[in-house]
């Protein structure tokens, strides 16, 4: 990871993986037939446009093998935020345009804004009402508490497989089994948790699912959503009627590929690099506590990705530890990318309950799966060196 980023400064280590990874070289040179000769249009009837047709259509399958799950229930997007607003917005007016009384949802209390807004839309232009199931202080949702939440209204559940900023995974097989329960269609944005976690919709019991191609090697602007089949869903983006109809618009034939090719090479370094990298994660966390003794690691102690190690370092703010990190060489987060640059404190880690004043301090690592002992180890020293010049400045100055 070290190697060629960014260009100019190759020792830089970046601790970012969760906002957005590289194209790998695998992923790349699969997409470039279609983004150079091979670049018909899928729709098109001649043989270009039949080679980009056929290349699109072996991507679905080979997404469905690792989904588990029929290459028809594949929508290919333009990304995570697409197919979450496709998840939440297609099957909550598809059921209720078949029936009227169904007019609520449910969404967690850490959603990304891409689910959060999405609801947020239906009640403000569709009349639904959103409900939110609180998490726990480690961030999980409880079969329990979504039980507790589901009416006889509820149109769809949303709950994230891993969270975005401190990286806890929630019991999804459990979750979407409360939701059945009661007939009701389960989604889980599992954009963090690609690469990582277990994709293979059968066990999980999911009715949707979103995938994004940049956190795992592909490039940004192609993901999917699996939808399983006789779930209703209106589409959002209206046209061609390309994707069966769910998801009009020219199909990204490279970023299909390059996707599916990102989701298989996942798949099959999976279990070792998972356990790999599990190990360094708590190297890395080991090293921070000792070395920044009153920090707090949020998020699960141990239901938690391999790839995101996130802190509370009390006493400072989240983006004075960045600035004093990325002057040590090592780049990383407060909190996720899409709130980067807003003020107001984490909406994750205050629905944790953690303090305002806290959550401002927070700062995420996230590592991909070249991720090195060197790395992490140079990069728990700049954390404590950051730490304590931050304080130490904080001092002087108060004197
Ligand atoms: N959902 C989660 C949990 C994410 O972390 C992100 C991106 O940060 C998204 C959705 C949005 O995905 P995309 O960047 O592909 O639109």
């Amino acid at each position: 990871m070290t190697s060629n980023w960014p260009p100019g400064d190759p020792a830089m280590i970046f601790l970012d993986a969760a906002a957005t990874t590289p194209v790998r070289r695998e992923v790349l040179d699969a997409m470039w037939p279609y983004l150079t000769g091979g670049f018909g249009n899928p729709s098109s009837h001649h043989t270009l446009g039949e080679a980009a047709a056929a290349a699109l259509a072996q991507a679905r399958r080979t997404v469905a093998d690792v989904l588990g799950c029929r290459p028809g229930e594949v929508v290919f997007t333009s990304g995570g935020t697409e197919a979450d607003n496709l998840a939440v917005k297609g099957v909550a007016l598809a059921r209720q345009a078949a029936n009227p009384l169904l007019d609520r949802v449910v969404i967690s209390a850490v959603e990304h804004p891409a689910v959060e807004e999405s609801a947020r839309y239906l009640e403000r232009f569709h009349g639904f009402s959103v409900d939110v199931v609180p998490v726990d202080s480690t961030g999980r949702v409880t079969p329990e508490a979504l039980a507790g939440a589901l009416r006889p209204e509820t149109a769809l559940v949303s709950i994230m497989y891993a969270n975005n900023e401190v990286g806890t995974i929630q019991p999804i097989a459990a979750l979407a089994d409360a939701a059945r329960a009661h007939g009701i269609p389960f989604h889980t944005d599992a954009v963090q948790a690609a690469g990582w976690l277990p994709l293979d919709t059968r066990p999980l019991g999911v009715d949707a699912m979103s995938i994004s191609g940049h956190k795992l090697g592909a490039p940004k602007g192609c993901g999917l959503l699996f939808v399983r089949s006789r779930t209703r869903l209106e589409p959002v983006i209206h046209g061609g009627g390309q994707e069966r109809g769910r998801r009009s618009g020219t199909e990204n034939v490279a970023g299909a590929v390059g996707l599916a090719t990102a989701l298989t090479l996942a798949r099959d370094r999976q279990a070792g690099e998972q356990a790999r990298v599990a190990a360094l994660r708590d190297r890395f966390i080991a090293a921070v506590l000792a070395g920044v003794p009153d920090a707090v690691l949020t998020g699960h102690p141990s239901e938690r990705l391999p790839s995101v190690a996130s802190f509370c370092f009390p006493g400072t703010s989240g983006e004075s530890v960045l600035l004093e990190l990325e002057r040590r060489g090592v780049v990383c987060s407060s909190g996720s990318a899409c709130a980067a640059g807003s003020d107001a404190p984490s909406a994750v880690l205050t629905a944790m309950g953690v303090p305002a004043e806290v959550a401002q301090t927070a700062v995420r690592f996230s590592f991909d799966a070249a991720v090195t002992r060197e790395d992490l180890d140079a990069a728990a020293a700049a954390v404590q060196a950051a730490v304590a010049g931050i304080r130490n400045l904080g001092a002087g100055q108060g004197r």
